[in-house]
């Protein structure tokens, strides 16, 4: 299997459906954590760590990365992060956690439906790979 960095180098950032559409659809299985109108999260098929969740919305709206932010996607990212700070209290990260959001191919983004990446269970090295 193509290691991650492998796999964000062949991916194309483009606004094609993505494998998140199908998890959101149920199409494809996956080990849902939290549920709303607004925000998915369930846990990586790859994990990083002993807990590693990802959090999507359910409705990309154009924001397949970061750097596509616009205005009018700042609630949705105030709500990704906030959920994801929901999710690391239900998942017992008490003593903290790591968030990433990979960006283009040189963040290593393989998956273009914007998500927050929740990673904890471990302690964390600085910096990252
Ligand atoms: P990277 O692949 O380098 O971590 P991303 O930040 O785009 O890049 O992350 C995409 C994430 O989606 C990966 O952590 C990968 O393991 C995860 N993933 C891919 N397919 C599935 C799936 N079917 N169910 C759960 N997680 C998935």
């Amino acid at each position: 299997m193509a290691s991650e960095k492998e796999a964000a180098l062949a991916a194309t950032p483009s606004d094609s459906p993505t494998i998140f559409d199908k998890i959101i659809s149920k199409e494809l299985p996956s080990t849902v954590v939290y549920e709303d109108d607004k925000v998915l999260a369930f846990r990586d098929i790859t994990p990083q760590g002993p807990v590693h969740i990802l959090l999507i919305p359910k409705v990309r709206d154009g924001l397949t990365g970061l750097s596509k932010a616009e205005e009018r996607h700042i609630d949705i990212l105030g709500r990704l992060l906030y959920t994801a700070k929901l999710v690391a209290k239900q998942e017992g990260l008490d003593e903290g956690f790591r968030i990433v959001i990979n960006d283009g191919p040189q963040g290593c983004q393989s998956v273009y439906h914007i998500h927050v990446h929740l990673i904890g269970g471990r302690q964390m090295n600085w910096p990252p790979g």
